[in-house]
């Protein structure tokens, strides 16, 4: 039997929890079909999910078809929750995108269709709903063609959209617009194809084409469009017929050592972890020794694998499938198990660009709120916990203010802690202007500690993050200094000139020196002559610092895309005010009545174009955006305060340095 690991992606109510239902259902896995809108779906099982009816979490259920065992992950559709999205995408061999007939293409579906044809997952479209009022055939299918692919190919045609008695036909050989559109769209990457087919289209089977569609569909070049219905199970047959014919199942061999990549990570009964796993290759036993991440390792107690719905307990894992391990206390959402995964751990979507301080409703739970959010941070590192050592506050980064409120409601039903927040902020980043250096000797005052370091800072494409690099020799310098001066530099880089993260650039280190390793007659080992890596943590921040003052930089603030849907007559009303926040909209496109206009607008100011859009459209004003691009702040530079002492006012740096370590 063959496996599909399945994610199933979509904007936020487009029916993703109840396709999974009726795919579940139509599997024979569950007897009765769940509703959302009752909350007893097999997925969406947090108490928060069923009260607001979305998905916070990846939910994994399994089921087979024919001879393959899909393993269906539900993703969250709500853009807050993307962090979770991007994880599982890393782990999949398809994909259902869902999309309503009624509502069609949202900024949220072209986001997801992006980082899948980014990261070439073979997707399948499902067009749900054509039994509610409003469902469109022939334009959903438009503006699949325009937002999202040019090689959709609809797999058979609905009637009697709108109704409950919508019905869906797969196309066959006889449908000749069908063989036609098949045609089109395949020839363009088989070249065999093509040449049969302008030799005399007659001679070219559907057989064929048929194959050459399983084919380019299985490599992501050809997405194949079903319409059907969650609620009435109309088109879920051919859907089904779809993951076999056109997805491909999980490949990859079965020798030794294992490659996987931990996708989710949540606490057991008891608290312990419990890691998701995707095996790429090699089997995972119970009681094996599993080294992960970054020089983690662990051994497995047990392990589950799902099989026709929940997780059953079994002693191994094979490649291609997907399960729960437990016994690995320090895994972390994302780790890797022997080596990188196929898919690199890269981020294929925009980092979260709101913070916001977290105040616990008592003082004395500051304690209780701190492992919360650690907790939290486990599951989601992108909420990236940061304590502000200053001001002895805790800080998360955020996606928007349902990420926020879900976190608030968490903290309260999981942990016991109320907490509230301050005002979220945008985060802006630093990026160096020219190139900057700066050494401190050994032994030479002012320089206290018993270290040397010299670090240049040099500006880098954008969008290239941080490179470490050495013009040092390698062996110069012990690994254990090496290695506190690369951890100190991108502790540092949190916080640059104005406070904010330092990225696009190269920190290099250009030299270095250490006393080695001294005893006194007695033989004792004496910190006072030999250096330690505290020395090199020490200093590092002195001399990055100075390098990047030299440097110089500049605050680029995050800058979304927008577009906006609006009654033609109100584009000019609305103008003034796009200007007053900054957006530069581009020439607006009217049709009939309705005008659409695309363009950029600081991320900061967002909320209140969505706040006073409705006033200026009577109401029917829509707008989408998705993150685009940093921006250079032209006038006053946004600040942030500094959450540690500023190395760059090295007398209060030592001082406090001094205090608090007894530094000699
Ligand atoms: P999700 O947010 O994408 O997981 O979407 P849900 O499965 O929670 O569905 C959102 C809403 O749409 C719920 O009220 C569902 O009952 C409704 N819904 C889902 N699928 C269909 C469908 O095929 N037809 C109709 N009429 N409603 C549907």
């Amino acid at each position: 039997m063959r496996t599909l690991n399945l994610g199933i992606l979509a904007h936020v109510d487009a029916g993703k929890t109840s396709l999974t239902e009726r795919l579940l259902y139509a599997a024979g896995v569950i007897a009765e079909i769940g509703s959302v809108d009752a909350g007893s779906t097999q997925t969406d099982t947090l108490d928060l999910e069923r009260q607001r009816g979305i998905t916070i979490k990846s939910a994994v259920t399994s089921f087979v078809v024919g001879q393959t065992a899909v393993n269906l992950i539900d993703t969250p559709g709500h853009p807050d929750f993307i962090a979770e999205v991007e994880r599982v995408l890393t782990v999949l061999d398809g994909a259902v995108l869902v999309i309503s007939a009624v509502e069609g293409v949202q900024a949220q579906t072209r986001v997801l269709m992006r980082a899948l044809r980014r990261l070439g997952i073979p997707v399948l479209i499902f067009v749900n709903k054509i039994d509610r009022a409003g469902a469109g055939y022939q334009p959903v299918l438009d503006e699949i063609a325009a937002k999202l692919t040019p090689a959709a190919v609809a797999m058979g045609p609905a009637r009697r959209l709108g109704t409950r008695d919508a019905v869906v036909n797969a196309s066959g050989p006889g449908d000749e617009a069908f063989t036609t559109r098949l045609a089109d769209v395949l020839a363009g990457n088989d070249d065999a194809l093509l040449a049969a087919y302008l030799d005399d289209p007659a001679t070219v089977s559907y057989q064929r084409l048929r194959a050459s569609l399983a084919a380019q569909a299985s490599r992501g070049l050809a997405v194949p469009v079903f319409f059907g219905s969650a609620l009435t199970g109309a088109g879920i047959s051919q859907l089904v017929a779809g993951l076999q014919e056109l997805l491909p199942a999980a490949s990859g061999r079965g020798g030794r050592p294992a490659r996987g990549t931990v996708f989710k990570v949540e606490r057991g009964a008891a608290g312990e972890k419990v890691a998701y796993l995707r095996v790429f290759e090699g089997t995972v036993r119970v009681r094996d020794r599993l080294r992960f991440g970054r020089g983690n390792a662990g051994r497995v107690t047990a392990i589950s694998v799902f099989d026709r719905g929940p997780a059953a307990a079994c002693d191994r894992l094979t490649a291609g499938q997907i399960g729960k391990l437990r016994g690995l206390a320090d895994v972390r959402i994302g780790d890797t198990l022997g080596g990188p995964a196929a898919a690199a751990s890269r981020s294929y979507f925009a980092p979260p660009i709101l913070e916001t301080v977290v105040v616990p409703d008592r003082p004395a739970d500051k304690g209780a709120l701190h492992l919360a959010l650690s907790q939290l941070a486990e599951q989601d590192p992108l909420i990236n916990l940061r304590q502000d050592d200053v001001r002895q506050e805790l800080i998360v980064s955020l996606y928007g203010e349902v990420q926020k409120e879900v976190i608030q409601a968490t903290l309260a039903s999981d942990y016991g802690v109320a907490a509230g927040f301050r005002q979220t902020t945008t985060v802006c980043i630093e990026r160096p202007v020219a190139a900057g250096a700066a050494v401190e000797v050994i032994g030479q005052p002012p320089n206290p500690f018993l270290a040397g370091v010299g670090l240049r800072v040099d500006p880098a494409a954008p969008g290239s993050g941080v490179e470490f690099a050495l013009e040092i020799e390698l062996g110069a310098l012990p690994l254990a200094f090496l290695k506190a001066i690369r951890e100190t530099v991108s502790q540092v880089l949190a916080q640059g000139l104005y406070g904010w993260q330092v990225t696009d650039c190269t920190v290099t280190l250009t030299s270095s020196d250490y006393y080695p390793r001294q005893s006194h007659a007695h033989g004792h080992f004496d910190k006072s002559m030999s250096s330690t890596a505290g020395d090199f943590r020490n200093l590092t921040p002195l001399v990055l610092m100075s390098a990047l003052a030299r440097a110089g930089t500049r605050v680029y603030e995050p800058v979304h895309r927008f577009l906006l849907e609006i009654p033609a007559d109100t584009f000019g009303p609305l103008l003034p005010l796009l200007s007053r926040l900054r957006a530069v909209p581009r020439a607006p496109l009217t049709r009939g009545t309705v005008c659409t206009v695309e363009g950029d607008i600081p991320a900061a100011r967002l909320t209140e174009l969505r706040r006073q859009l409705p006033g200026l459209t009577r109401g029917e004003g829509l707008v989408e955006s998705e993150f685009g691009h940093y921006q250079l702040v032209t006038g006053t530079r946004p600040t942030r305060p500094r959450s540690d002492l500023n190395p760059l006012d090295r007398k209060e740096y030592l001082l406090h340095l001094t205090r608090r370590t007894g530094l000699r």
